[in-house]
Parts: C-alpha cells; sequence; structure tokens
C-alpha cells in the first residue's frame, strides 16, 4: 500500500539542521503516525512520501518555507513585566500561550530586562532548513472516525475530545 490521502501513515524519523545538528528523533519511541493529506505534519516532507511504501527510505530536505516557515519578525514584541501573571517567575526560555489577533500561538521569553520581557511567537524551527531521513514503517486505511477528524487516533482507539481545540486527543501532535 502505497502513501496517499486518506491514509494513515507511520514513520521513523530523525530530524538534523544544516549544521548537522540532531534536532529531534523516533529513535528509541515509537514510529509517529499522522493522517497523509491533511496537513497534519510539514508540507514539504509530506510532499515527500506522497506514493512511498512500507519499508521505503528517504532523504529529504525540507527548506524553512516548507517547514515551519520564515522568521518573522514582527512575532518579536517586548511586553511591560507587570502584564504577566506571576511576574517574580518570568525567566528566559519560558514558553507559554498567549492570543494574538491569529488565535492562540505558542510564545518563548526570549529576555527579561528590568521591567521589560521580549517574547518571540516564532516557531522554535522556524527559518530553518530541515533534514529528515525517513524510514517508512506503515501505511493503513484511515477509518471514518479517523476521516472525519482530520488526523490519527493511536492505535486506532476511539477518544472523545473538543473538536475545537482537540484537546487530549494527541492524534494531531497538539496542533
Ligand atoms: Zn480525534
Amino acid at each position: 500500500m502505497t502513501v496517499a490521502k486518506n491514509r494513515v501513515v507511520s514513520i521513523d524519523y530523525t530530524l538534523k539542521d544544516d549544521k548537522d545538528q540532531l534536532l529531534d528523533t523516533t529513535s528509541g519511541s515509537e514510529p509517529l503516525e499522522y493522517l497523509h493529506g491533511y496537513g497534519n505534519i510539514i508540507p514539504g516532507l509530506e510532499r515527500a512520501l506522497e506514493g512511498k511504501s512500507q519499508g521505503d527510505k528517504l532523504s529529504v530536505k525540507v527548506p524553512a518555507a516548507d517547514a515551519y516557515g520564515l522568521r518573522d519578525d514582527k512575532l518579536v514584541t517586548t511586553v511591560p513585566l507587570d502584564r504577566f501573571d506571576g511576574a517574580d517567575a518570568v525567566e528566559e526560555g519560558m514558553q507559554f500561550e498567549a492570543q494574538t489577533p491569529d488565535g492562540y500561538r505558542v510564545v518563548t521569553v526570549t529576555r527579561v530586562d528590568g521591567t521589560q520581557v521580549t517574547i518571540d511567537g516564532n516557531h522554535a524551527l522556524a527559518g530553518l532548513d530541515l533534514n529528515f531521513d525517513v524510514t517508512v514503517a506503515a501505511v493503513r486505511e484511515a477509518n471514518a472516525e479517523e476521516l472525519a477528524h482530520g488526523h490519527v487516533h493511536a492505535h486506532g482507539h476511539h477518544h472523545g475530545h473538543e473538536h475545537e481545540n482537540c484537546d487530549g486527543c494527541g492524534g494531531c501532535g497538539g496542533n
């Protein structure tokens, strides 16, 4: 069975940046399972997997624009420290969800300077070209519920969750 829309694909992968730095890997854990054709993984990787079969190995270089996007300087802003709940605890590297005109977005505190906090709403991998080594571990037809939800249900289990945000499902990797 080949990778195509409406099929559930399991992949083992290793992800490195252009400096050969390891960013992510499924090695030592379960393969990543996703529903193909629904934008559940980055577009460049989804395209490269189209038509592949179980056991196929591929190396894919995905330019930033086809991965997590280019960095957007407009997503970097400075806000007064006293606007934060628990301002005492705000430190560099903290991440939290902030409401933006585009909906909720994970932002990272990149600097705390006296009474000012710099936050960055770019994805941690924005602006990076990504190099994937991928092995297709399995391909199966999605079930009707998965198709209705637009994402995979781990091990085929039914689950209840709010459709608006899919909290707690995990099937879409939290997206
Ligand atoms: Zn679901």
